[in-house]
């Protein structure tokens, strides 16, 4: 038990999770769970773009462990974590701060785009706002995340990877200047590393409003597919380029049945197939993905003492680590000062 190899990933509260957080990451924390010891983190220290919504933030903490009970983590095997209620992930961070200079902060290109977007909004329809101290400095908090379980690997999507690397960085130079504490993480990208949004905006993602959630009931799905984005305008039978038609991004990150898809992509591309044939398979393959997500969440949802339990277990679990990772840090740095005299 104690000798598998660690995870540690996780996701912020701001929201239920979709399509994207699922075939970018939450599919491959499904798979690895029973090879790996587990640390799943609802990161609400890192919800500072939403500090003026913190009802939201709280709502959203229950939401997403829902949402991953619904995709079937185990949190027996696993831990769920709230970092806050492991307030060693704040002191930690702040000791790796002394160590990260700022360029690494200001090439960081994640960091950079999203504070860009939140400081010039280009929809116009959020308001713009200044970049909080905390948003600026998350990525160090991140890093303090994956170091405090002394993780191997971190399954997330392909915007995660330069948080990543600062934190092989951040690992490599600690242990080089003082004593060999933490392993250098891996990152593990999911099957689709960035799936679009179904506007066909480059990313699905809850603050663009694109997203198709898990949660979402069949009638739900079935509108958001129809409503969505199906490439330039074209007749009915007029054939067309895949590559150019979301859906079939869609249908190739979703759809089992690859050999009848291959067989609609040659049609599409020879005899033209309408939008209307593509999304009404697009609705069933997402339906079939997500009726067992459904009926689990409920399950859970009429018994949200579960839910609770699982959080509060998987927090202290995380806590006892995180002590033992502390002593070890300390140590290293030397700061035990009362034990002078
Ligand atoms: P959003 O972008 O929807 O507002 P978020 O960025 O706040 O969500 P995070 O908690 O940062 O969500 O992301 C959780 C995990 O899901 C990360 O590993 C991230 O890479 C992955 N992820 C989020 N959106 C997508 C997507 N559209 N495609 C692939 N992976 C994604
Ligand atoms: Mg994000």
């Amino acid at each position: 038990m104690t000798d598998r190899k660690r995870i540690l990933t996780g996701i912020r509260p701001t929201g239920a999770l979709h399509l994207g957080h699922y075939a970018g990451a939450l599919e491959n924390w499904v798979r690895l769970q029973h090879d790996y010891e587990c640390y799943f983190l609802i990161a609400d220290y890192q919800v500072s773009d939403y500090a003026d919504d913190i009802p939201r933030v709280r709502e959203a903490v229950w939401e997403v462990a829902l949402d991953w009970l619904a995709v079937g983590l185990d949190p027996e095997g696993s831990a769920f974590v709230i970092e806050s209620l492991v307030p060693e992930h704040a002191e930690l961070a702040t000791l790796l701060g002394w160590f990260l200079p700022v360029s690494m902060l200001e090439r960081n290109p994640t960091l950079k785009a999203e504070m860009a977007a939140m400081e010039n909004p280009e929809d116009g329809s959020t308001e713009r706002k200044s970049v909080p101290v905390a948003f600026y400095t998350y990525p160090v908090m991140q890093v303090a995340n994956i170091l405090m379980p002394r993780a191997h690997l971190v399954p997330v999507g392909e915007d995660q990877l330069p948080h990543i690397e600062l934190t092989r960085e951040t690992a490599r130079r600690f242990n080089r200047r003082f004593k060999e504490v933490f392993p250098e993480p891996e990152a593990l990208v999911g099957r689709v590393p960035r799936l679009v949004g179904i506007d066909g905006n480059a990313k699905m993602s809850k603050s663009r409003g694109n997203t198709i959630d898990l949660k979402d009931d069949a009638e739900t799905v079935a509108r958001k597919v129809r409503a969505m984005y199906g490439g330039p305008p074209r007749a009915a039978n007029e054939p067309g380029r895949c590559d150019e038609n979301p859906i079939f991004l869609y249908l190739r990150a979703f759809d089992p049945d690859t050999g009848g898809l291959a067989e609609l992509e040659r049609e599409y591309e020879t005899r033209g197939v309408p939008n209307k044939v593509l999304k009404d398979r697009l609705t069933k393959v997402l339906n079939d993905l997500l009726d067992p997500f459904r009926e689990r969440r409920a399950y859970y949802q009429a018994r949200m003492r579960l839910v609770r339990d699982a959080l509060a277990s998987g927090s202290e679990r995380m806590r006892r680590i995180a002590r033992e990772t502390m002593d070890m840090v300390h140590d290293a740095l030397d700061l035990n000062y009362l034990e002078k005299y």
